[in-house]
């Protein structure tokens, strides 16, 4: 299986590039933040608790995220593989993951990583916010609450796969394709090595 962590702050352009990533690989796309989002939208259970989290900027509880990404990721027996993204945001996250994998006989290739600095990420959330619809991106409170916790739970996620050897950061500011294209060499590295 290859198994990518797709890793950054909020607005690195993760979902963005998921989508490309998803088709030129043959993945299974699991990003939690839609998952929720979709939960929010049929107004489930769960989606009525993940939303009291999301509208402060706040990560959803640990427990409540891994049961749903377990599902998730139960759903899809014949997967080649999956792309993980806006998962694990957090240690415990990160280890939950790797029990799932191993349950699987399976693990995590590689965590690719969007480096994107802070003033163009609040640029990026703001102006998306005007179209998506999305609360969480009109609210600079909010948005910089999101990257507090970013940089203050969910970075350093970055050492768990940096110390397994998996860990490769692109630049996340330039051309949509520019960006794929680098995140493309990293995959095709990994495969060939
Ligand atoms: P972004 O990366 O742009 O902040 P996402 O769409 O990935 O947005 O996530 C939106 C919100 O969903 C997050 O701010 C957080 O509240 C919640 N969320 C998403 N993934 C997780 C996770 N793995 N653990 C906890 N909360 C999460």
């Amino acid at each position: 299986m290859l198994n990518i962590v797709l890793f950054g702050p909020p607005g690195a352009g993760k979902g963005t590039q998921s989508t490309k990533l998803i088709d030129r690989y043959s993945l299974v796309h699991l990003s939690t933040g839609d998952i929720f989002r979709a939960n929010i939208k049929g107004q489930t259970e769960l989606g009525v608790l993940a939303k009291s989290f999301i509208d402060q900027g706040q990560l959803v509880p640990d427990e409540v995220t891994i049961n749903m990404l377990s599902a998730e990721v139960k759903k899809n027996p014949n997967a080649k593989g999956f792309i993980f993204d806006g998962f694990p945001r957090t240690s415990a996250q990160a280890a939950a993951l790797d029990a799932l994998l191993e349950s699987m006989n399976s693990s995590i290739s590689l965590m690719l990583a969007l480096e994107v600095e802070e003033e163009e990420l609040k640029r990026r959330l703001l102006l998306r916010g005007k179209d998506s619809g999305r609360a969480d991106d009109q609210d600079p409170a909010v948005i910089q609450k999101r990257i507090d916790v970013y940089n203050a739970e969910t970075f350093p996620v970055r050492d768990y796969y940096l110390a397994q050897n998996k860990y490769k950061g692109v630049n996340g500011i330039g051309e949509v394709e520019a960006i794929f294209t680098a995140l493309c060499d990293q995959i095709d590295a990994k495969a060939n090595s």
